[in-house]
């Protein structure tokens, strides 16, 4: 028997994962706010899933840590920005739009910056990002130039201590840029996650794959 391994991260892609999960049969058998173990067993004993940071989810399913995963598009799009431009060549297989985790790529300002004025200068806008690939292509396309600031957390704060004019950061109700006293000012892209599968799985695992990419799919458009 092959086991199917799928690569998760906790939180929101986790809790929107399992009501898809569970219209294809299938039932985590544990908590991860509950627990400390990273591999959880499911109800179906050829199903396992793995719990990895969401910027790792396309690094497990690349090199075969896991089978399949759930990422968000921002978190694919800056993985496959490191392999060639597109996720396909790191042998990732995306079938799947699951329509779960939905927010935007967006950038923000302090409430009291001129963006407008400050992109149609040329300035040169200091712009402090999680997203460099997503926020390279967009400002080259408007023809701004642009320093990025690659931080890992907490973009909120750069604009506040003055590390940068602008951040490019993920929005979902817009609450968080409001407790700190931002404005979205553009709206990049929309964003929701994904089905990722490893290339060379899709091969070697075929049925038990396919049969799971199907109910994931059926339960997607349900
Ligand atoms: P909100 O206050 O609802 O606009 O959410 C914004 C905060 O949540 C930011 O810190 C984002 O990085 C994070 N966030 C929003 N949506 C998502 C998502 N789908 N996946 C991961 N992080 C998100």
């Amino acid at each position: 028997m092959s086991v199917l391994t799928l690569a998760l991260s906790k939180g929101r892609i986790f809790d929107e994962t399992l009501p898809l999960l569970r219209a294809a049969g299938i039932e985590v058998l544990e908590d991860p706010e509950k627990s400390r173990k990273l591999i959880l067993a499911t109800n179906q004993p050829d199903v396992r899933v793995v719990l990895v940071r969401a910027s790792d989810v396309p690094t497990y399913v690349q090199y075969g840590g896991a089978d399949l995963g759930v990422t968000g598009l921002d978190t694919l799009i800056e993985h496959g920005a490191n392999w060639g431009g597109a996720v396909a060549g790191a042998g990732l297989y995306t079938p799947l739009d699951l329509g779960i985790a939905k927010c935007r790529v967006s950038v923000a300002v302090r409430a009291d910056f001129d963006y407008a004025s400050a992109v149609r200068q040329g300035a040169r806008l200091r712009v402090a990002t999680k997203y460099v690939s997503i926020a390279r292509d967009f400002f080259a396309a408007k023809g701004v130039h642009v320093d990025l600031i690659k931080l890992y957390g907490s973009m909120e704060l750069a604009p506040l201590t003055g590390l940068a004019d602008a951040i490019v950061d993920l929005v979902s109700t817009g609450n968080t840029l409001k407790a700190n006293h931002l404005v979205e000012v553009e709206r990049i892209m929309d964003i929701s996650s994904r089905l990722v599968v490893n290339q060379a799985a899709l091969k070697l695992k075929q049925a038990p794959l396919r049969r799971l990419i199907d109910a994931f799919a059926q339960a997607t458009q349900a």
